[in-house]
């Protein structure tokens, strides 16, 4: 962070002295918007990322996991039966702040709609292609000596009920048929990969592939690198804009006026209130969770662990831990995560691996995944000829922030050649 701020506070000294105009403006600096102004600064397009708070939104606290594995959308008629059936309860996997906004609900609805069959398949099979593309731009990023930490462990998904191998098995071919490597376990096998697991787990499913990064670390390097290639930090919100015809002229933010070409909104789970600046509709509803890190300076995991049931993720770093999970909709933004939404994630981290209930706790933290409907992200042309909309990752921005990069990529330099040839 050190390397960002000091040369952030050189350049930001200069920006609204003598940078009034850009080629890109890019609204949001978490892992997306980072690495879309390090791609396009790389092409010596004048860059500039507006952010009162670059890197702290989703992309800080989550589970780092890059799986294209888990590319089924939420909106699965299974989930929608669950969600029915546990509505109002605190203890199932989705959970519901009331009363919900009339946003909020507009969103049940569509997610409803959208959780047909045809549908479900087809955004899977969408999802899981983008989501192996974007592991493969990872690494095409690493070889190229843009180290954003990925590490390739496999991930473990962990069972803690008894007899449920059909269904292991039944979870299994279905992820095989849209794509992904995988297989399923027996509990001695489950121990060769990850020692000390606790009693009561019987299986689970293996994907050699899957990899991880630290989000924090990765959106950081990435802004970096923008940084490195010449782009601009203003930390600032964007608050409105002004137009000409179907062009947006300027971004009105709270440090000044900044002129752009093209303007992008990465702007995460915030989409939705950004979108309403700029007079567009981004259907981008926030769907939270929390994390706690532990600390575990003998580093007792060797890869990322799920417990099926529960849907807790447990994400090795070094000399530390991080569990991750829940999912509320309807939360008050900002707010920190309840002591018994912690102590819940400790317990179930605790079931798979016994040793986690006794490592000390460093941070806690909570954070929006920024959920569309159908789970595919939006990343299109909207409202304006020059407006990039890339949003709405929901709980893949992290695997599927190089393809996102490389999708709006196109769009910002086709609408600058575009405008040139006007
Ligand atoms: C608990 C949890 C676990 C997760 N685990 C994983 C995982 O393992 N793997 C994975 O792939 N994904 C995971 N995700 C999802 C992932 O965190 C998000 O999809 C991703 O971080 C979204 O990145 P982003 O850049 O779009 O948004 P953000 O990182 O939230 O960045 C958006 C930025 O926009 C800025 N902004 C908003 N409004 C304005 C404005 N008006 N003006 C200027 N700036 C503005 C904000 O300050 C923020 O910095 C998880 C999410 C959660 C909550």
């Amino acid at each position: 962070m050190q390397a960002i701020t000091r040369m952030e506070r050189s350049n930001l000294r200069s920006t609204f002295m003598s940078l009034e105009r850009a080629d890109v403006a890019i609204v949001g600096g978490g892992i997306i918007g980072s690495g879309l102004a390090s791609a396009l600064s790389r092409e010596g397009l004048d860059v500039v990322v507006i952010d009162p708070h670059p890197g702290l939104g989703s992309s800080l606290g989550n589970a780092g996991l890059v799986v294209p594995s888990y590319s089924t959308p939420m909106s699965t008629p299974g989930n929608l039966w669950e969600g029915v059936k546990s509505f109002g309860s605190d203890h199932a996997p989705v959970t519901f702040s009331r009363p919900l906004g009339l946003e909020t609900l507009k969103f049940l609805a569509s997610f409803a709609a959208a959780s047909r069959p045809g549908r479900v398949k087809r955004d899977t099979a969408k999802l899981h292609s983008m989501a192996t593309r974007s592991l493969q731009r990872y690494h095409e990023l690493q070889d190229s000596g843009l180290d954003l930490g990925l590490t390739v462990q496999g991930w473990l998904w962990l069972s803690t009920s008894q007899g449920n191998r059909d269904a292991l098995r039944g979870d299994s071919e279905r992820m095989q048929s849209a794509g992904a490597k995988c297989e399923v376990v027996n509990r001695a096998q489950a121990d060769e990969l990850q020692p000390g697991l606790g009693s009561e787990v019987s299986g689970g499913i293996w994907f050699p592939d899957e990899a991880f990064l630290d989000p924090e670390a990765a959106s950081r390097r990435w802004l970096q690198d923008a940084m490195d290639h010449g782009a601009r930090l203003i930390r600032a919100e964007v608050t409105g804009y002004r137009k000409q015809g179907e062009r947006i002229t300027d971004l009105t933010t709270t440090e000044g006026d900044l002129g752009a070409k093209q303007v992008v909104l990465a702007t995460g789970a915030d989409s939705r209130a950004a979108g309403r600046l700029l007079d567009i509709r981004v259907p981008v509803e926030p769907g939270y969770g929390w994390s706690v890190t532990l600390s575990d300076p003998q580093n007792q995991l060797n890869r990322a662990l799920m417990g099926i049931e529960d849907h807790v993720v447990i994400s090795p770093m070094p000399g530390r831990v991080r569990i991750t999970g829940g999912m509320r909709f309807g939360a008050a933004s900002g707010a920190d995560p309840a002591d018994r939404d912690i102590a819940k994630l400790r317990e179930h981290a605790a079931a798979v691996v016994p040793a986690l209930a006794d490592l000390e706790e460093l941070t806690r933290w909570q954070g929006a995944r920024p959920m569309t409907a159908s789970g595919v992200p939006i990343i299109e042309c909207r409202g304006f000829d020059n407006l990039v909309v890339a949003a709405g990752h929901g709980p893949l921005g992290v695997t599927l922030a190089p393809i996102t990069v490389d999708l709006a990529k196109e769009l910002v330099t086709a609408g600058l050649s575009a405008a040139r040839t006007r």
